[in-house]
């Protein structure tokens, strides 16, 4: 009897292996023809000064709205448009987009950055940091009012001595590099000190969950990067009492819905510039 239920056991799984598998099989087809049937797109979610509480910078989120399947998470996408050798075409198309929707707006006359994700498949794919010098001057940004977020992932042995020499050649040129979902990955801390990095995204499984153990790392991830003299980002901020704790902590920068959520056009740099003289309390 146990080993009948065994069986059975084995046969659901198979199954809703095959049904991701396909799925999987499918998206990745879509995939292929999402940039040029224009399924793509990029929103823009504001990252704050954690005292000021004004945008400072503007983070890029790629978008596929596919006619058939939907619209589908970048969680789901992402991954697999690595595996299949889809994301340097992927992320070379949010860069032109964005670069090129945020110099019309005007964010860095507004005195804002732009932050770009970059997965380490397009940080080491040729030619990366020529394509963004290049879309930046186009676009007339300047390469400080540019961010680009990597994953912990680019500690990793395989490729570390390429990555460095690409995170310096950003440097070079006055690009920040800030590290996304810290605490999640590889952290090696002798290697973010190596590593020349601006800022460290803390996760937001952090700042959802801030039971001790979540405040300790916080706290830790503050006090590291303090005696670094780099930079905080919390992500995932959605109610006072969490922007309230993370300011308390000392975090540098907020992010999250409470502050606004991934938009096409940014509430602030679309609105008409503030009145001089009226100043925020
Ligand atoms: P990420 O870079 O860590 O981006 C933060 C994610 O958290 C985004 O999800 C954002 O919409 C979501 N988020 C922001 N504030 C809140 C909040 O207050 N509450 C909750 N629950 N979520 C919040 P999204 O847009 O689904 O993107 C997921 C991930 O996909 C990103 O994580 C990033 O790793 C990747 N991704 C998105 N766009 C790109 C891209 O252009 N290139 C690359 N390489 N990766 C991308
Ligand atoms: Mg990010
Ligand atoms: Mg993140
Ligand atoms: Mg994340």
């Amino acid at each position: 009897e146990a080993k009948g239920r065994g069986r059975g056991a084995t046969v659901v799984f198979s199954e809703a292996f095959a049904a991701r598998q396909e799925r999987q099989a499918i998206l990745v087809q879509a995939l292929k023809g999402a940039v040029s049937n224009g399924e793509l797109s990029v929103v823009f979610q504001p990252i704050v000064d954690a005292v000021r509480r004004e945008p400072e910078c503007y983070e890029v989120l790629l978008r596929w709205n596919n006619p058939v399947l939907g619209r589908i998470s970048p969680e789901e996408f992402i991954p697999m448009a690595e595996e299949a050798g889809l994301i340097v075409e992927l992320g070379a198309f949010a860069m032109e987009a964005a670069l090129r929707r945020f110099a019309q707006w005007g964010g860095q006359g507004a005195g804002c950055r732009i932050a770009l994700n970059a997965s380490i498949r397009q940080l080491i794919a040729p030619g990366y940091v020529e394509t963004l010098r290049a879309a930046a001057a186009r676009h007339g940004i300047p390469p400080s009012a540019i961010v680009v977020e990597v994953t912990e992932t680019i500690f990793a042995d395989t490729y570390l001595d390429l990555t460095h020499r690409v995170l310096r050649q950003l440097q070079d040129l006055g690009i920040d590099i800030h590290i996304d979902d810290f605490g999640t990955g590889f952290s090696s801390l002798s290697r973010l000190h190596e590593m020349p990095v601006q800022a460290i995204k803390i996760d937001q499984s952090f700042v959802r969950r801030m039971d001790p153990q979540a405040v300790a790392i916080i706290e830790g991830s503050v006090s590291i990067a303090e005696k670094f003299g780099i930079a905080t980002v919390a992500e995932g901020v959605e109610t006072e009492a969490q922007a309230d704790l993370l300011r308390a902590m000392r975090v540098t920068y907020l992010q999250g819905y409470l502050f606004g959520r991934p938009e096409i056009v940014p509430g602030k740099l679309a609105a008409p510039p503030s009145e001089p003289g009226r100043s925020a309390p």
